[in-house]
């Protein structure tokens, strides 16, 4: 897939904060708490109104910040990130947030999303002179925002925003200000909340439980949020289009106790296993779920049909998730190092396993295997959530159609790989009533990655060409 198509700042975390003096040590909890979303690279830009000041490394928060010199990132400001790197791209200089020292004005950027047409930005910013120090969509942006106006301001901001194509939330940090934004189609989460007089914004509410700051409220699409000493005020970058958040977040990617677009994450999974029940009943004597992301479908699939839920697996909590595995061979192998059946529970018995999607099919067929070699009489297999049949361009990691097993297999072909008895998914419809409860909240969910009906294309020839191999 092209690099156009597809940035490296996929499944991010974002985290912010304004106007408290252990700036530093918040943002490292609250990325802590958002670890799910990225396990390769954690950082914090800190802000003492006179300079910014980074501390960043690869690895997981913890390991990133166990040595961090803490009194030396010092300041009532900062911003974080954590990243789930793509292959190739796990190095250093791509570990965010980005920091542009500058005698004007200092710089630091916190991305989580895909700028879709970085390709042509780059190679303009290149014929203009520009050198890029690293392959990542965020440094174009910080580019493009000193192109267009010396000062980094709302107007800049704005500018460069407005040359950029995609689905992003941004935090920008200068001496004075802090900056927040949202692309027009809302796509991916950001929100805003408090911690006393102090401001905060994070990609998913479980930062603000974390720290103790409640939810004040969502970005809203095109939205650009300024934060200074002066309170927080609101512009609007481009005009505000339905908001379409990433199904993905509700079906496998925000922690359960989010919530996003004020919808609860637990709640609407729980919804999509209750749908799943309604829509492809089992006959079978237990209901399982895949750890952690399928507990909640796997409860509302139970509930449901009135069959027991049970712990059949369990999963050792010290292993980072099997899809960042840079190889299909270590991928699979992770499987089996996550994950291990309760034979005590699954032996003799006709098993529902409820997974929440399936991208390459690896861990499903896995799963499988490892319940029917436990003794497992059946393997029922139900998917809370649609085929995955399209590539995302807009910050989940499925980025082509060779990979994804529901793209190039029929739901029989797909069943006997895996080795289930049965197989069915959720339809889109019984996905998009386990999200979309309130209308007056969600206008809509972006469900690309299964219907290829994109909301943000960039270059219609280009999305058609993409269309098949
Ligand atoms: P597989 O079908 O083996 O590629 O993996 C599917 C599993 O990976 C599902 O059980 C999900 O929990 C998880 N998953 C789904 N989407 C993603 C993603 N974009 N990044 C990482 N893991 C994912």
């Amino acid at each position: 897939m092209l690099a156009e198509q597809k940035g490296i700042n996929e499944e991010c975390g974002v985290f912010g904060i304004w106007g408290h003096d252990k700036a530093a040590e918040l943002t490292y909890y609250g990325l802590h708490a958002m670890q799910h979303r990225g396990q390769d690279g954690a950082g914090v830009v800190v802000n003492n109104g006179n300079c910014l000041t980074s501390h960043k490394g690869l690895g997981l928060v913890n390991d990133v910040f166990k040595y961090a010199p803490f009194h030396e990132l010092t300041g009532d400001a900062a911003v974080g990130h954590v990243r789930n790197a793509t292959e190739g791209s796990n190095v250093y200089e791509n570990v965010q947030p980005l920091l542009f020292q500058s005698q004007m004005k200092s710089m630091a950027l916190a991305h989580n999303g895909n700028l879709m047409n970085t390709d042509r930005l780059r190679n303009e910013l290149e014929s203009q002179g520009s050198i890029l120090q690293t392959s990542s969509d965020t440094e174009v942006l910080a580019h493009l925002i000193k192109r267009s106006g010396m000062e980094v301001n709302e107007q800049s901001i704005a500018a460069a925003l407005n040359q950029t194509t995609g689905a992003y939330s941004f935090l920008i940090m200068t001496d004075d200000k802090m900056y927040a934004a949202l692309d027009p189609s809302g796509i991916r989460p950001l929100s805003i909340g408090r911690i006393g007089d102090a401001y905060v914004v994070a990609s998913e509410s479980c930062a603000f439980d974390q720290i103790g700051a409640t939810f004040e409220r969502e970005v809203l699409p095109g939205e650009l949020i300024t934060i200074s000493a002066h309170g927080m005020e609101s512009t609007r970058f481009a005009i505000r289009g339905q908001r379409k958040m990433c199904a993905m977040e509700y079906v496998y990617l925000s922690r359960p106790d989010s919530n996003v677009n004020r919808v609860n994450v637990h709640a609407s999974r729980k919804q999509m296993g209750k749908e799943l029940a309604q829509e492809s009943p089992a006959d079978a004597d237990i209901v399982i779920g895949v750890p952690d992301s399928s507990i909640s479908a796997a409860i509302g699939f139970a509930e449901e049909s009135g069959l027991p839920y049970e712990m059949g697996i369990i999963k050792n909590r010290y292993i980072g998730r099997t899809f960042i595995q840079p190889s299909q061979e270590l991928r699979e192998q992770g499987v089996k190092l996550k994950l291990a059946p309760v034979r005590g529970m699954v032996e003799g018995k006709r098993v529902v396993m409820i997974d929440d999607s399936i991208v390459r099919g690896t861990t499903s067929r896995r799963i499988v295997q490892m319940l029917k070699n436990a003794g497992a009489a059946e393997v029922h297999v139900r998917i809370a959530s649609p085929p995955i049949e399209h590539p995302c361009w807009y910050g989940i990691d499925m980025s082509t159609y060779e990979e994804l097993i529901a793209a190039n297999h029929s739901l029989d072909e797909i069943r006997d790989t895996i080795g289930a008895d049965s197989l069915a998914f959720l339809s889109e419809s019984g996905l998009e009533q386990a999200i979309v409860r309130d209308k007056t909240i969600h206008q809509g969910i972006c469900t690309a990655c299964m219907t290829g009906e994109y909301p943000v294309v960039h270059d219609k020839e280009k999305a058609l060409a993409y269309k098949k191999f």
